[in-house]
């Protein structure tokens, strides 16, 4: 049947965190594989209550067809969200609901890349946003990130070769845990600005931040050349696939008839809950249940590498988000560092897949938010052992 796949098929990396997460899923191991938040902080009784209520109070209007924008109140929480935490001034019209902040990448890819468009992506990058600017057959452009974001001359270089965007994601990246400083972000703000280009900024952990001053959003600075896209997934639940995009109104236009074409409208019933259980219950207290669970959870595992892993591993230490970026010694593969510690039941997420154009043979991503303390120490002390096998120190 291969000759009837559209071409783009073959182009598409499959992703191998849903791959790896089919090994891994079996309950004896220990998997820093995935990506998931931790399901004991869901408000499932919330959630359950409020559920029932939409359903009973507003059932006619939450099981039919709804706008394609999304729900007002809904759009208005995040306008106002944004006021307040990061001093952006944006309108309910410039919110669209989408399925999951990842939609958001898809529909980005449908309005901006045609075959062989150049896209600039950092390095490493977020795999979902690889493979969703893959499947429209984007040319990728790599901004090698570092400790404090990306490389400026990079940007800089990728401008020059007419990227159309620079897709990155400036708080406690997926996969380094790294979150730019002020000083880059106001650099790329400058250069994009410069440009005819757009940035478009993920920012699906920007409330999951557990040390320092809340960021300066890119949008801040250039507000017409920022999509920036959010998600209720980290803060409430992934399950529901809840999440927005906040766009210019030129580029708003583009991105609500793509969703048109793609779904017509994101889930209204999903929609009226997240509202109603925003509107009932308060969300800063839970996201700070959220932030203080993943900060000792992070605390957890970084204290136990650092007691446990070798001096010539080198790793990040995220002030948010889910992730910690290990680097091996050159020469050492993250890929027979995964066989070995699956051998001894132990998931780690090699970082090969986080390249667009090869590299990255010694990194991987360690995941702290789904794993018990005990878990994690156990867990660092078994893949210790492994990485001792590979490494002189
Ligand atoms: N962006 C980044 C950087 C992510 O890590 C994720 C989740 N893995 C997403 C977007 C998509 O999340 P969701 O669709 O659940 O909002």
């Amino acid at each position: 049947m291969s000759s009837l796949f559209a071409e783009r098929m073959g182009k598409t990396p499959r992703s191998f965190i849903r791959e790896t997460l089919k090994v891994t899923e079996c309950p004896d191991i220990i998997s820093f594989a995935g990506g998931l938040p931790n399901p004991t902080v869901f408000p499932v009784r919330e959630l359950a209550e409020v559920a029932k209520d939409v359903i009973s109070d507003e059932g006619a209007a939450a099981l039919q067809y709804a706008t394609t924008e999304g729900y007002l109140p809904l759009r208005e929480w995040v306008a106002d969200r944004y006021a307040h935490r990061y001093g952006l001034s944006v309108s309910p019209d410039e919110i669209l609901i989408t399925h999951g902040s990842q939609q958001c990448l898809d529909l980005c890819g449908k309005v901006f890349i045609d075959k062989g468009t150049p896209v600039a992506i950092e390095e490493p990058g977020y795999l979902g946003a690889i493979q969703a600017f893959s499947l429209y057959e984007a040319d990728f452009v790599p901004i090698k990130l570092e400790y404090d974001g990306p490389v400026i001359d990079d940007v800089r270089d990728s401008m020059e070769k007419k990227c159309r965007f620079f897709y990155g994601v400036p708080n406690s990246q997926n996969p380094s845990g790294v979150t730019w400083s002020e000083t880059k972000r106001r650099e790329v703000a400058g250069i994009i600005g410069s440009s005819d280009s757009m940035f478009i900024e993920d920012d699906a952990y920007g409330e999951i931040r557990f040390a320092g001053d809340i960021p300066t959003p890119v949008k801040k600075y250039i507000p017409d050349q920022v999509v920036m896209n959010g998600s209720f997934s980290k803060i409430i639940t992934p399950g529901m696939r809840m999440g927005w995009v906040c766009a210019p109104k030129e580029v708003m236009t583009q991105l609500v008839t793509a969703k048109q074409a793609t779904d017509l409208h994101s889930s209204i019933l999903a929609q009226r809950i997240i509202s109603r259980y925003l509107s009932e219950y308060p969300i800063d207290s839970y996201i700070r249940k959220i932030t203080e669970t993943y900060q000792k959870q992070c605390e957890c595992m970084l204290n136990a590498i650092k007691k446990e892993f070798p001096d010539s591993v080198s790793y990040t230490i995220p002030d948010g988000g889910m992730f910690i970026w290990v680097t091996l010694p050159d020469g050492c593969s993250s890929l027979e560092v995964f066989n070995k510690a699956l051998e001894k039941k132990i998931a780690v997420l090699p970082g090969i897949p986080f390249y667009t154009h090869g590299g990255g043979e010694n990194t991987m991503r360690l995941n702290f938010s789904n794993s018990s303390f005990d878990q994690i120490e156990e867990g660092i002390r078994r893949l210790s052992e492994v990485l001792k096998t590979f490494t002189s120190t």
